[in-house]
């Protein structure tokens, strides 16, 4: 298998089709305008360039990672030809089952369709296609090219050749990949989501500074990075939505914190926008 399609250019998508090409499959990148994705094709290719200069990235490698990423703004242009489709998409159920259903439309009967979903069922995405078996959940973490795991999350109907196949991709990505069967958040974002709104009550609350929070966890409990920092990392709307979704998949536990609401509603998210819990250039 070569070819591999991923929809939606923004913080993962980008990480994601980065990785894939690197190792050598032939990827193409999707998104709605040609504005965003030729935003997205500078940052992978300075990503490229300096990963390449700083050692990580061997000479080959690099040259045929260039030239295998392709950037198409028309879906079914951008998956017909496709062995796996990843879809990298705003966290929006009604949105990933709208795209699924075009990628079942348009990709071969026996492409799989993978979602990176960080909370969402598989098996409800599948159920809006024709190949529920063909359908999983791919959950990359953030960045991709430094994170060494995929969370494979097999839906009520997922077949065991669709996961053993995700975990040879994975192995090709030089990852690794741990199975979970589905449930709202999986295992990684259901206790991260908690740790982070945690966090951000505790700021709320006043009980200490963003940084003095996120330097006792990293000094105390050994993170390797604070909870508001990666909060930050993935983008406090991204991170909200996470929050509503398991809020009326899981209950009470998981209801957002409202300085969080507040943050989005500001138009401050995080890394992306410049300004979250804290300030980036
Ligand atoms: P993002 O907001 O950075 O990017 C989403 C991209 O999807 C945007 O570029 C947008 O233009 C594009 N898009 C929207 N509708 C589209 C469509 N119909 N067709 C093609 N492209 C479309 O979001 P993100 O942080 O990259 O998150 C994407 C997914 O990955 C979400 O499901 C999220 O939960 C999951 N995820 C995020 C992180 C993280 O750290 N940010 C980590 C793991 C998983």
């Amino acid at each position: 298998m070569r070819e591999v399609t991923v929809i939606g250019s923004g913080v993962m998508g980008k990480g994601i089709a980065y990785a894939c090409a690197v190792s050598g499959f032939r990827v193409t990148l999707n998104d709605l305008n040609e504005e965003i994705l030729s935003r997205a094709r500078e940052e992978i290719e300075n990503l490229m360039d300096s990963s390449y200069h700083a050692g990580f990235l061997e000479q080959e490698a690099y040259e045929t990672a260039k030239r295998n990423l392709v950037y198409e703004t028309d879906l079914p242009a951008a998956a017909e030809k496709a062995d796996l489709v990843i879809e990298a998409v705003l966290e929006n159920i009604e949105l990933k089952i709208a795209v699924f259903r075009q990628l079942d439309a348009v990709c071969k009967p026996e492409t799989v369709l993978a979602t990176n979903t960080s909370t969402m069922s598989p098996t409800e995405i599948g159920a809006y296609t024709s190949r529920p078996d063909k359908v999983v959940a791919m959950h990359f973490f953030n960045p991709v090219q430094k994170m060494k795991l995929i969370e494979v999350v097999k839906g009520l109907e997922t077949s065991d050749e669709t996961v053993a196949f995700i975990r040879e991709i994975a192995t090709a990505l030089k990852k690794e990949a741990v199975e979970v069967n589905e449930f709202p958040g999986f295992v990684t974002s259901r206790m991260n989501c908690l740790i982070g709104n945690e966090a951000m009550n505790l700021l709320m609350e006043g009980v200490a500074s963003a940084a003095d929070i996120d330097k006792a966890m990293k000094l105390g409990l050994n993170h390797p990075m604070g909870p508001l920092e990666l909060a930050d990392l993935v983008g406090l709307d991204t991170r909200l939505r996470n929050m509503e979704y398991l809020h009326k998949t899981l209950g009470e536990k998981y209801r957002p914190c409202p300085l969080l609401v507040n943050y989005v509603k500001a138009g401050r998210l995080g890394k992306k926008s410049g300004k979250g819990f804290y300030e980036y250039e």
